[in-house]
């Protein structure tokens, strides 16, 4: 059976209680579309533990910068919804913009502090944003579980700080990272790239990679490992570095000593195309 499509918040939230009231446990997985095998493994997730699935599709703007790629985003419902069609998915939310964000709309999330650095300081609001519609999402698809993916790191925190500050009655199940065969990490921003950005994409989880080959070997400074992973950027000709990071994997403060797990933390530009990557690291492994 194809999945039912709900495009208004109301029917959604009656689709999700009938559902519960019936004794089914609800799972939801927030995506932006495009869908890649990356969001489907955590739709594939969600149905392995619920019995009801929910896939939602919303670009969402607001947590969009005002110079970033929101009207060229890409928007694929029709392959999304025949990607999801083998899942056995039971309905894609799929809420027009005005049904999330009615004229009058003014109502934000302040999200929590773990929002500050890294994506929260070159997305000035990025974070306000996806705090709001994931507590809009929640809200209107109130689900028992949630599942987000590891490649947005710092955005599970996030979400997880606030589900737990703001008493949200969803459980947060976070997957790990789906990645090409080569190691680039998916994202529907990869489809961007052209052939030769796609091939310098690649120091990006290269980076990681030596990253962690260097903890093994026993480097402890944080800062001889950022100063060899910014040489590999340079040596492929990326300029444009956000931020290389090494930081506790729960604060997200940048650490010095590398003598406990940390996560690797990375922004970029390839082209004009902005990827993220992550990796916890762990002087033990
Ligand atoms: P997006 O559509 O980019 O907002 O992503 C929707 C969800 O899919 C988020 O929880 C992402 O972290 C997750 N996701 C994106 N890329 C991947 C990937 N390569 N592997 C696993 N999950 C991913």
């Amino acid at each position: 059976m194809p999945p039912q499509l709900i495009d208004h918040p109301r029917a959604m939230h009656d689709f999700v209680r009938a559902a519960q009231r019936a004794g089914k446990r609800v799972g939801v997985v927030p995506t932006m579309g495009a869908l890649h095998a990356g969001h489907l493994s955590l739709a594939e997730a969600a149905k392995k533990s619920c019995d009801v699935t929910v896939v939602t599709i919303f670009v969402n703007p607001t947590q969009f910068g005002p110079n970033e790629d929101f009207t060229k985003y890409p928007r694929t419902l029709d392959s999304d919804l025949a990607a999801l069609a083998p899942l056995g998915i039971d309905a894609v939310f799929v809420p027009q913009n005005e049904a999330m964000y009615p004229p009058g709309y003014s109502t934000y999330v302040d999200p929590p502090q773990v929002a500050e650095l890294w994506e929260g300081q070159f997305r000035p609001g990025h974070f306000r944003g996806v705090a709001t519609v994931v507590l809009k999402l929640f809200n209107a698809c109130p689900a028992d579980a949630a599942f987000f993916g590891a490649k947005d790191y710092q955005q599970t925190l996030v979400v997880r700080r606030m589900v737990e500050d703001l008493n949200l009655p969803i459980e947060i199940q976070v997957l790990p990272t789906l990645r090409e065969p080569d190691g680039l990490a998916m994202s529907s921003r990869n489809r961007y790239l052209s052939a030769a950005e796609r091939a310098t994409a690649l120091t990006i989880s290269q980076s990681l990679q030596l990253a962690a080959d260097l903890i093994a070997a026993g480097e402890r400074t944080a800062a001889t490992v950022l100063a060899r992973m910014h040489e590999l950027f340079a040596r492929a000709g990326i300029t444009q570095i956000d931020y290389i990071a090494l930081a506790d994997p729960e604060s997200l403060q940048p650490v010095e000593q590398l003598d406990r797990p940390v996560v690797a933390l990375l922004a970029a530009r390839v082209g004009t195309t902005r990827l993220i990557d992550n990796r916890l690291l762990s002087p033990l492994s």
